[in-house]
């Protein structure tokens, strides 16, 4: 089932997360609904926060070519970040019609849970690396838009209330916090 996407300003995207087990109700149809809501929107990442649930629970899926990457991570905890950076545009499907430049570290060492619950450490580099910070950062209560300058955020302000309020209407079905 596709679930609807929860706008900036909808306090769940600031709130704590729990971890998961095996045995958590309803486990497999999070993660198929989670799969079939990330396909809809045509996006690269979704959290568990983006759709409502407050679980340590995200997808990744970069399509490219050389990179490919279709994973669940679950429980997941960055052990090591690399010491070079990149900034790249980064949006958000929570933040529609906003797009914005981001520094990341390159790479990073994670270890977390696949589907089956069995505990994986790995390495993820590039595109990858970004994709999965994006994601964890939405399991941790943040937003890329704490990683931006506060003169950024200033600049943005006006833009992101347009977005809690609905302006910006993205071809996937959203909540919007503010919408009146
Ligand atoms: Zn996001």
């Amino acid at each position: 089932m596709i679930r609807p996407i929860l706008a900036y300003g909808a306090p769940i995207l600031r709130q704590q997360t729990r971890e998961l087990s095996r045995e958590t109700p309803g486990l497999q149809q999070l993660i198929t609904d989670m799969w079939q809501t990330l396909d809809n929107a045509a996006g690269v990442g979704l959290a568990a926060p983006q759709i409502g649930q407050p679980l340590r629970i995200f997808l990744a899926d970069n399509r490219d070519e050389a990179e490919h990457l279709r994973q669940v991570f679950i429980n997941a905890s960055i052990l090591e970040y690399g010491n070079t950076f990149s900034t790249e545009e980064e949006g958000c499907l929570s933040i529609p019609g906003l797009s914005v430049p981001v520094t990341r570290p390159d790479s990073i060492i994670i270890r977390y849970q696949d589907a089956d619950f069995q505990t994986r450490t790995a390495t993820f580099e590039g595109m990858n690396a970004r994709i999965i910070q994006h994601e964890y950062d939405h399991v941790e209560g943040r937003l890329y838009l704490d990683r931006l300058s506060s003169l950024s955020r200033t600049l943005l302000r006006h833009k992101l209330q347009k977005v809690s309020r609905g302006k910006f209407r993205p071809s996937y079905p959203m909540q919007f916090p503010l919408r009146n």
